[in-house]
């Protein structure tokens, strides 16, 4: 197992469980949208409420109307009219027939609504040219959904159609998922920030921006600290403060230089150490570690490096933290647009975008996979994964591809049992 470092599998694997669903809050309906239910709902009352008709017509018993036909039309006598929102009225005996309009309460007696396409009105009359079954165009009581039925499941997401069912339950709060606050802390002496006047080998954080932004993606509440110098001391100041958060997320000085003190602030912090280096490529020189409940995730500073490790090691886990019971990405093979070359050795994570051409998907490579590359983060929307002792790949071969940026739907990671990841010795 050459360098001893921890696969992409377990990584992403073990990092997730550094991870928990977090408590309840209530918040009124409208701000649930975009959230998890933190508890099942079901119905307190039925749908629709009472039997209501489907369409605009006449509410009629449909024994009289046995055998109408257009050829054989049977006239009933009209009385009265039921509304939408009106009370049911008088009671419809046989042989009479009650204009009715969609959503309104069908009167009793009524065992079916003539479609008004179906009769022909003679003054305080009607021709039936058509014999409605029982039933026909009238919504039941409880006919979509009873009371006592589950209407939304525990850690289901809240969306429009959830929305307007619980509305319908006369619900002003639904009880959600809190959303976990996110500390990011971009360290770096070289770092300034948007407009503060640039120093010599000065560059403006970028990662900060780009943090913030995934956070937010992932219903978190971002909260963003300045930047912090390359010193233990400076570090254990901004760490103290982010660890008040539910989620640490740091970039910078996680690798070997002599400036890199993260791993060490950390130690000292008594955040424990759950992993540090993954055999990937970007973004080996990861830390995840746990202080008390909190995971605290180092990732590299390099802008590449620290998406990537985003997407695979806090992406999934912010899921879990709404209660997302299947948090990580799917992945699938789909063939390269482009033939693609790889130096042999860890496994690599290029970036990339699923395009139609020629009416199939294939996986477009931004140019450069360079980790320092800000340009091989534009517009993609996948991670394709090159392992394994192979180094050329033809346009059209298949790879193994991960989505990002949507939401998950594996409960395990994609990762787990992929050949690409088996070690080769490096040439
Ligand atoms: P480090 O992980 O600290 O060794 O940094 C690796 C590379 O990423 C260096 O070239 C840094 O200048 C760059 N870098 C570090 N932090 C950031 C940041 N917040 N935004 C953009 N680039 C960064
Ligand atoms: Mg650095």
């Amino acid at each position: 197992m050459g360098s001893g470092h921890l696969s992409l599998a377990d990584a992403t694997t073990r990092a997730l469980e550094a991870f928990r669903t977090l408590e309840p809050e209530r918040v009124s309906l409208r701000d649930a949208f975009g959230r998890r239910a933190a508890r099942a709902f079901v119905a307190r009352a039925a749908n629709p409420p009472f039997d209501a008709s489907a369409m605009d017509g006449y509410a009629v018993v449909a024994a009289d109307l046995l055998g109408a036909t257009r050829e054989t039309p049977i006239t009933l006598k009209t009385l009265g009219e039921s509304r939408a929102g009106a009370t049911e009225g008088s009671p419809v005996e046989r042989g009479l027939a009650r204009r009715i309009f969609t959503g309104a309460a069908v009167p009793n007696g009524a065992t079916a609504v003539l479609i008004q396409e179906d009769a022909e009105t003679e003054g305080a009359t009607i021709r039936a040219l058509f014999a409605p079954s029982a039933g026909q165009n009238i919504r039941l009581r409880g006919s979509d959904f009873d009371v006592g039925a589950v209407l939304v499941e525990a850690y289901a997401p809240i969306h429009a159609g959830e929305i307007a069912v619980l509305a319908s339950q006369d619900v002003a709060s639904v009880d959600v998922v809190r959303r976990p606050t996110v500390a990011i802390v971009s360290t770096g002496d070289e770092l300034r920030d948007i407009g503060e006047p640039a120093r010599p080998g000065s560059i403006v954080g970028t990662n900060a921006y780009m943090l913030e932004a995934l956070v937010r993606r992932e219903g978190g509440i971002p909260r963003v600290f300045a930047n912090v110098v390359d010193e233990p001391s400076a570090i254990a100041a901004a760490m103290r403060e982010a660890l008040t958060c539910d989620v640490v997320v740091t970039t910078g000085g996680v690798s070997v230089g002599d400036h890199d003190h993260v791993p060490r602030v950390l130690e000292s912090l008594g955040v424990e150490t759950v992993f540090a280096k993954v055999r990937m490529k970007p973004g080996k020189p990861v830390v995840v570690g746990l202080h008390g409940r909190t995971p605290v995730i180092g990732l590299p500073g390099n802008p590449a490096s620290a998406m990537v490790g985003f997407e695979l090691f806090v992406a999934p886990g912010l899921r879990r933290m709404h209660g997302h019971p299947a948090p990580f990405p799917m992945g699938r093979m789909l063939p390269l647009e482009s033939a693609y070359t790889r130096s042999l050795g860890r496994p690599e994570l290029a970036r990339g975008r699923m395009v139609v051409v020629d009416g199939n998907l294939v996986v477009r490579l931004t140019g450069t996979q360079r980790s320092g590359s800000l340009t091989s983060m534009l517009n993609i929307d996948c991670l394709a994964l090159f392992g394994g002792d192979c180094s050329e790949y033809p346009a059209g071969s298949s790879v193994f591809v991960v989505e990002m940026g949507g939401s998950g739907v594996l409960p395990v990671s994609p990762f787990e049992g992929r050949p690409e990841l088996r070690d080769t010795p490096r040439v």
